[in-house]
C-alpha cells in the first residue's frame, strides 16, 4: 500500500474523520486487520487561526508547507491538507514538497463528475464562499458555483469558527445549515458541496432532503484509493 500524508489538526475534529473514513475504506477493501499507512502532521490550529485573522497567508503557508515536507521525509507518496479554507495554502506546499498533493477541489469536483451535477451550491469560511481559490477550482473544472447571500456566508463562518471547529454542536446551528442547504438548492445547486471540514458533524445526509458532497468524506475516499492504486493495479 501507499503512505498518504496528512496536514491535519485544522481542526483536529475534521482530522479524526480523515483518520476514520481513510482506515475504514482500506479495511473495507483489504479485510482483516488491514489499515492504511499515513504520515500525520497535526498542527496547532491556535497558530494557523491566528495567521488567518492576521491575513498572514505567508507564515500559514510556510507552516503548512513544513508539514508537507515532514509527510514526505516520512514516507508520504501524497499529501492531503485536511481542510478547505486552508488550500489557499495549496500553492506553498505544491512547492515545498516532491509528491503530489491531492487537492480537496479535484476529489470534489471528480465526484461531482460521477453523480453527474454540474451546478453545486458551495458552504464553508467566508474566505472559501468568496474567494476565487476553491470556487475557481471547481469553475476549471466546468463546475457552476454557487454561494449563498453576505448575511448566511456571515453565519456560517461564524459556526464554523465559534461551534465547529471547537467541538460545539447545536441543533440551532443545525437548523441555519439546513435552510441554507434548502436555499442553494431552490435556486438551481443540484447538490451542496459541504465545503469545510467538520460541517458532516453538524448536518448528516438524512437531515435535509438535498444531495449533498461533503468534502471531507470525497478527499478521504480519493486518499483511500491512492493508498490502494498498487493493490488495485495488482487485482487488475
Ligand atoms: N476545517 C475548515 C475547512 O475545511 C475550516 C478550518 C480551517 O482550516 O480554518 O475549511
Amino acid at each position: 500500500m501507499r503512505t498518504v500524508g496528512l496536514i491535519g489538526g485544522m481542526s483536529w475534529y475534521s482530522t479524526l474523520e480523515y483518520y476514520r473514513v481513510i482506515n475504514e475504506g482500506v479495511q473495507r477493501a483489504r479485510g482483516g486487520h488491514a489499515s492504511a499507512p499515513i504520515a500525520l502532521q497535526s498542527l496547532d490550529f491556535a497558530e494557523i487561526r491566528e495567521c488567518q485573522l492576521a491575513g498572514d497567508w505567508e507564515r500559514a503557508g510556510a507552516i503548512l508547507a513544513q508539514a508537507g515536507q515532514r509527510c514526505e521525509s516520512a514516507g508520504a507518496e501524497t499529501v492531503l491538507i485536511c481542510t478547505n479554507l486552508m488550500h489557499k495554502a495549496a500553492p506553498a506546499v505544491e512547492r515545498s514538497i516532491g509528491v503530489p498533493l491531492l487537492h480537496i477541489g479535484d476529489a470534489i469536483a471528480d465526484r461531482a463528475d460521477h453523480e453527474g451535477w454540474h451546478t453545486l451550491g458551495v458552504l464553508g469560511t467566508r474566505w472559501v464562499m468568496e474567494e476565487d481559490f476553491y470556487t475557481g477550482r471547481l469553475r476549471e473544472r466546468g463546475l457552476d458555483a454557487l454561494v449563498p447571500q453576505e448575511c448566511d456566508r456571515i453565519e456560517a463562518d461564524r459556526v464554523i469558527f465559534d461551534e465547529l471547529t471547537q467541538g460545539v454542536v447545536t441543533e440551532a446551528s443545525r437548523r441555519r445549515f439546513v435552510d441554507m442547504i434548502t436555499g442553494l438548492h431552490e435556486s438551481g445547486a443540484d447538490a451542496v458541496v459541504l465545503g469545510c471540514t467538520e460541517i458532516e458533524l453538524l448536518v448528516r445526509p438524512g437531515d435535509v432532503d438535498v444531495p449533498l458532497l461533503d468534502s471531507m468524506r470525497a478527499h478521504a475516499e480519493a486518499a483511500v484509493t491512492v493508498v490502494l492504486a498498487d493493490s488495485a493495479a495488482l487485482s487488475a
